[in-house]
């Protein structure tokens, strides 16, 4: 028996080393919000982001914060950390949708306990399938020659040699020619995949994505609204030689099985937020897995905290046909983790535990902290 003692979820904003261009929002900071779960003594960590606010999800930090630190608090606290199931299904019933916030307090609460037990998270979780997983880069600078030369300074360190170019927000001319040119920069050196964040519509991702195909790309990611699973089926059917993934429109176990069902992509992106934590992604990774759909470890642009979470369950869920993109504390200018992750030879390595394999930063956490300033200043 661990009996959960307090819960706090704590929002924070933390700088980017450079503005992030996506088709929805442009980002020079992350919101994330760290949930901290107090039991038996020990401490344990989860966390959620959004990007830019409500824009990419229905979720904001400050409803994050609200949901995790009171709703789900309150049928949480002296509650018995070690019955994981019993927490999840508890938490999953206790507030309608909200998954990020669920999903930070469900890996706050599987990390208070892989501490107790002196374990890795990932070992509480049946043990890794493996301990580094390819890392892929977004180049999203909005600009092709700094991209470039980002990618060839990844490829150098051998960081990444898998690069996203984040699409849509630009005239789709504009956005082919771009991703063009980088695909010949990196021509058999690296992948390119595209994510065009649901900005296009089915006319203008069917006349698009076969000249992205020819250019080299080999996976365009959610072309169209998460909703439109008809659109992503005939998308797929029309190009073949492209790995169109689902990442918006699959959040739930329904929503994966639906598009199976349908036959509307060849690629999944996982996201623990998503599906509002460790039962959830389980049961997305398990239906793609039954049919055939290549996995992608997708973020949410996590700092430290929140990646090695993922990282850890990632680990244990089988073959990543697509890698994962687990680089948001790279993008960070700075961290709420006391250690860093670890990444070399194109691969992000599962740390050493207990738990998720570091620790929060508290003077860091007091500093960025956003829930103690009221007053919004221009920047
Ligand atoms: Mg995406």
């Amino acid at each position: 028996m661990l009996p959960i003692e307090r819960i706090e979820a704590i929002p924070a904003r933390v700088p980017t080393i450079r503005p992030h261009h996506l088709s929805f929002a442009t980002v020079d900071a992350m919101d994330v919000v760290i949930v901290r779960v107090t039991a038996g003594g020990i401490e344990g960590y989860g966390e959620a982001s959004t990007i830019g606010g409500p824009r990419w999800g229905e979720e904001s930090p400050e409803g994050i914060a609200a949901i995790a630190g009171h709703y789900l608090a309150e049928v949480m606290l002296g509650q018995d950390a070690m019955a994981l199931n019993a927490a999840e299904d508890r938490i999953a019933r206790a507030v309608r949708g909200n998954y990020f916030a669920k999903a930070a307090l469900c890996m706050a609460i599987h990390d208070v306990v892989a501490r107790a037990k002196g374990m890795r998270l990932a070992d509480l979780l049946g043990g890794p399938l493996s301990t580094a997983l390819p890392l892929a880069w977004t180049l999203a600078s909005g600009d092709t020659a700094r991209d470039i030369e980002e990618g060839e300074r990844m490829l150098g360190l051998r960081r990444h040699r898998d690069f996203k170019l984040k699409i849509g927000a630009k005239a789709p001319e504009v956005d082919v020619a771009h991703v063009s040119a980088i695909a010949r920069a990196f021509a058999g050196r690296a992948s390119i995949r595209v994510d065009v964040n649901q900005a296009w519509d089915e006319p203008t991702a069917a006349r698009w994505l076969p000249a992205l195909s020819d250019a080299g790309v080999t996976m365009a990611e959610q072309p169209v609204a998460g909703w439109n699973v008809p659109a992503m089926a005939r998308l797929q059917r029309a190009n073949p030689r492209l790995a169109i993934m689902g990442d918006e429109g699959i959040a739930t176990p329904q929503d994966a099985q639906r598009h199976v069902t349908e036959a509307a992509c060849h690629a999944v992106a996982l996201k623990p937020a998503k599906h509002g934590g460790v039962a959830g992604t389980r049961a997305v990774a398990a239906i793609a897995r039954t049919a055939g759909l290549g996995l992608y470890g997708g973020t949410m642009l996590e700092g430290t905290i929140g990646t090695l979470a993922s990282l850890h369950l990632y680990s244990t869920l089988g073959e990543y046909a697509w890698g994962t993109e687990l680089f948001g504390p790279l993008l960070l200018r700075d961290s709420l983790a006391t250690t860093a992750i670890e990444v070399r030879d194109f691969a992000i390595h599962l740390p050493e535990g207990p738990g998720i394999g570091t620790g929060l930063d508290a003077d860091k956490l007091e500093h960025f902290r956003t829930d103690r300033r009221r007053t919004l200043v221009p920047a």
